[in-house]
């Protein structure tokens, strides 16, 4: 029985690496953790307590999962490489409160694997050291698609970290900052070097903690629209503000229009979309849907 020796050190992982033959997928970000304290770490930073079910994307071994176990009441691990099923069922063997289920955590329903999982009424949260390759698609959907998750502790890209708590007329700034903090707060926890990896990523890492607000940041009309506005600002970084809409908004509000939403909102059409706060982009998606074509 394997359930109290820790998978995230350099010998348990090689070993468990080696006896299954395994062999790591750069093209699905398997970079795993073989540093407990940075697993505690992330456990701290994502308040996990025995009243917490967790939702955790690309368990790998089960370097994090056997963490999550142990302080948590439930965990749900999405795996999307069937190779690693065989592997996590034995490496997690001693667990009683882990579900693993094979899947693409971008295309899954997850909504119906939480319904499914999980007490609705008790807290749920996700943590995941994530595959980079996904991380904009990702958290858009857990954005977008109304999950009832408190709260995200997410292992990224340190530089796409800078951008999810970008600030505006910053280069990081772009559309997955202001959909981010729309929905949530935000935080970078602590930054994570390279050599706590196998392989080592090229980059460094950082984890990031966002809580959802009980209301999103600034009163939209309709969201969708909003959400369209705000990437179509940014289609082009160096374009303006009003180049990019008349592209993103061609066939639903015309050209006219468009200078007039920007006009009545008091946003300059020269601006780029890097310059304007979320609080702008309200305005101006809410004067803009009074001209937008009925579909
Ligand atoms: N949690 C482990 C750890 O911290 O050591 C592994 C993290 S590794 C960075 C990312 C994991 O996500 C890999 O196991 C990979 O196979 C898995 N993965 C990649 N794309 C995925 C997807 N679309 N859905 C679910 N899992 C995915």
């Amino acid at each position: 029985m394997t359930a109290n020796k820790d998978i995230a050190t350099l010998s348990r992982t090689m070993d468990i690496l080696k006896r299954h033959n395994f062999q790591l997928k750069k093209n699905l970000g398997q970079n795993f953790l073989v540093d407990l304290n940075i697993l505690h770490k992330i456990l701290e930073a994502a308040k996990v307590s025995k009243q917490t079910q967790v939702i955790e994307i690309g368990p790998g071994i089960g370097a994090l999962t056997e963490q999550l176990a142990r302080r948590a009441k439930k965990v749900l691990a999405i795996e999307i490489d069937a190779n690693l099923i065989p592997i996590l069922n034995k490496t997690l063997a001693g667990y009683e409160n882990i579900r693993i289920v094979e899947a693409d955590a971008v295309k899954a329903d997850l909504k119906a694997l939480i319904h499914e999982t999980f007490n609705l009424s008790e807290e749920i949260i996700l943590v995941a050291n994530l595959p980079y390759y996904i991380t904009t698609p990702l958290l858009m959907k857990l954005m977008t698609e109304k999950l009832p998750i408190q709260r995200f502790c997410v292992m990224v890209q340190k530089e796409v970290a800078e951008r999810i708590t970008g600030r505006p007329g910053t280069k990081e700034y772009n559309a997955l900052t202001i959909l981010i903090q729309y929905f949530t707060m935000p935080r970078l926890a602590f930054v994570v070097p390279k050599s706590v990896f196998i392989p080592k990523p090229e980059v460094e890492s950082a984890v990031l903690v966002f809580e959802r607000r009980t209301e999103p940041l600034v009163e939209v009309r309709d969201e969708a629209f909003f959400f369209q506005v705000v990437k179509g600002s940014f289609i082009q970084r160096r374009k303006t503000l009003f180049n990019n809409l008349k592209q993103s908004l061609k066939g639903l509000v015309s050209t006219e229009d468009i200078q007039k939403g920007l006009e009545e909102a008091g946003i300059r059409s020269s601006l780029r979309g890097e310059q304007l706060t979320i609080e702008d982009f309200a305005k101006l998606s809410n004067q803009l849907l009074i001209y937008k074509k009925k579909e």
